[in-house]
């Protein structure tokens, strides 16, 4: 085996037991054309490591995590509470004008607009107030309550939930962002942060760091 270094002798291993476990242990050593005393640190170490599983009589199997699931498990340890950002809000009586100069000045893509206690009552996007400019009526005189999506159909998340399920709401609805609400004993929803499609980009970006 001289000139094969273990993690090139791991990885052969492991694509056989990928491609045809559960396999024994003799069968894995012939295909590799080596013995299987020689064979047997390295399943020793793959199975400490959790790569690979034995069962008597069944032989080695795969049990590692695909990186797929280890990407799930990343989002799910974070809650929503503790990634999320600070939201723009604007009143329901602010003009479409007015709120794409906030858009502007907050440098952000996506208004929630909350009544005077500061509640949820509707969502304005990038998108909603080009369409309203299209018209090209008086954007001055319009409220943004005329062209929002409003309760009770806006998507929310709350703090205590985790970033997977948050990400999993923003591709299912094919929305950019994500009101944070604290529910009151009203039923009422306080806007308290948003997590966006940037939330969870810097999120995977932290993976690196
Ligand atoms: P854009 O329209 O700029 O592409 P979005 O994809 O976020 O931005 O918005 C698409 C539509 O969904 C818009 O009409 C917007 O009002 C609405 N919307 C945005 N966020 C939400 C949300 N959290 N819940 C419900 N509807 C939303």
């Amino acid at each position: 085996m001289a000139g094969i270094d273990l993690s090139e002798r791991q990885k052969d291993i492991l694509d056989i037991v990928k491609t045809a476990g559960p396999i024994s242990g003799e069968e894995i050593a012939a295909r590799l054309n080596v013995s299987r005393a020689a064979l047997r640190p390295y399943l020793a170490i793959l199975t400490m490591s959790g790569l690979l599983a034995a069962r008597p009589r069944v032989g080695y199997y795969f049990a590692g995590k695909e990186a797929k699931s280890l990407f799930a498990d990343f989002f799910r340890r974070y809650t929503v509470g503790e990634i999320k950002a600070v939201p723009a809000v604007v009143r329901e009586d602010t003009s479409v004008y007015d709120a794409i100069v906030t858009l502007f000045i907050e440098d952000v893509g996506t208004l929630f607009v909350v009544d005077e206690e500061g509640f949820l009552q509707g969502v304005v996007s990038r998108k909603d107030l080009l369409k309203s400019a299209i018209g090209s009526t008086d954007l001055s005189r319009i409220p943004v309550a005329v062209i929002m999506t409003r309760m009770p159909n806006i998507v929310t998340v709350a703090p205590d939930e985790d970033m997977l399920s948050a990400a999993k709401k923003i591709v299912d609805y094919q929305i950019d962002a994500l009101p944070v609400v604290k529910e009151t004993e009203k039923g009422k929803l306080k806007v308290i942060g948003k997590v966006t499609k940037t939330t969870l980009a810097r999120l995977l970006a932290e993976i690196d760091s």
